[in-house]
């Protein structure tokens, strides 16, 4: 329902949500502003941190849990920007064209057997927002690729402080003992995140969803940070 509505708005929506210039077709960003952005490149081998080649010098100090990252976009303009408006609720459509423009880059290398799932919020902080940005996301790349929906075996127990201020070191120590899981999840999972940083938050669901019976789990990020 939620999203026959927003489709039905994106219909309406004759402007470029980027530069405001006319659209012949409606929702999304018209082809030039398509055109520029910034599209992610391959980077580290695992953990796709941007002008890497081979494997970066974190991934070779401890290897991460997951086997790779899969990165739409690199966290820069105008990327921030519309995640702080969709995170706002101020631009809620811009997800599913963000969605969209991913698939059709990565959606034929993403694993085809593995199950979607979406990191968590906390429910209060989920209530707050009205929505969590990471399941909308997931959702969209779902039905975007025809695949089933995304599980929901994942919940968030305990609220923690926001990463972006915190070292490596603080957020491992902040995030542990904060994600728990219902039940045992299936062989291969794909976990979707909207930006991934230092990968701590990733790092340690993976490792969870492998410690409860996964053997393989591979991260899809819509963006990557470049440093
Ligand atoms: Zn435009
Ligand atoms: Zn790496």
């Amino acid at each position: 329902m939620h999203n026959a509505i927003l489709n039905i708005c994106s219909l309406f929506n004759q402007y470029c949500p980027l530069c405001d210039s006319p659209l012949k077709d409606g929702g999304g960003p018209c082809a030039e502003c398509l055109e520029d952005l910034p599209y992610h490149h391959r980077g580290c081998d695992i953990c796709a941190l941007p002008g890497v080649t081979g494997t970066c010098e974190n991934c070779a100090k401890q290897r991460p849990s997951f086997s790779r990252v899969f990165a739409g976009f690199t966290y820069r303009f105008p990327l921030p920007q519309i995640i702080h408006r969709v995170k706002k609720g101020a631009d809620p459509e811009a997800i599913h064209w963000l969605a969209q423009t991913l698939t059709k880059r990565l959606g034929a290398q993403l694993p085809a057997d593995a199950a979607l799932i979406a990191v968590p919020m906390h429910p209060i902080d989920e209530l707050i927002r009205g929505f969590n940005q990471s399941q909308v996301l997931a959702e969209s790349i779902a039905q975007q690729l025809n695949r089933p929906a995304p599980l929901s075996i994942l919940q968030k127990s305990r609220r923690t402080e926001h990463q972006a201020h915190l070292n490596r070191a603080q957020r491992r120590a902040n995030l542990a003992h904060c994600f728990e899981i219902e039940r045992s999840p299936p062989k291969r999972l794909i976990l979707v995140d909207d930006v991934m940083t230092t990968g701590t938050t990733v790092e340690r669901i993976s490792n969870l969803l492998l410690k409860s019976g996964a053997e393989e789990v591979f991260i899809c990020t819509l963006c990557r940070t470049p440093d």
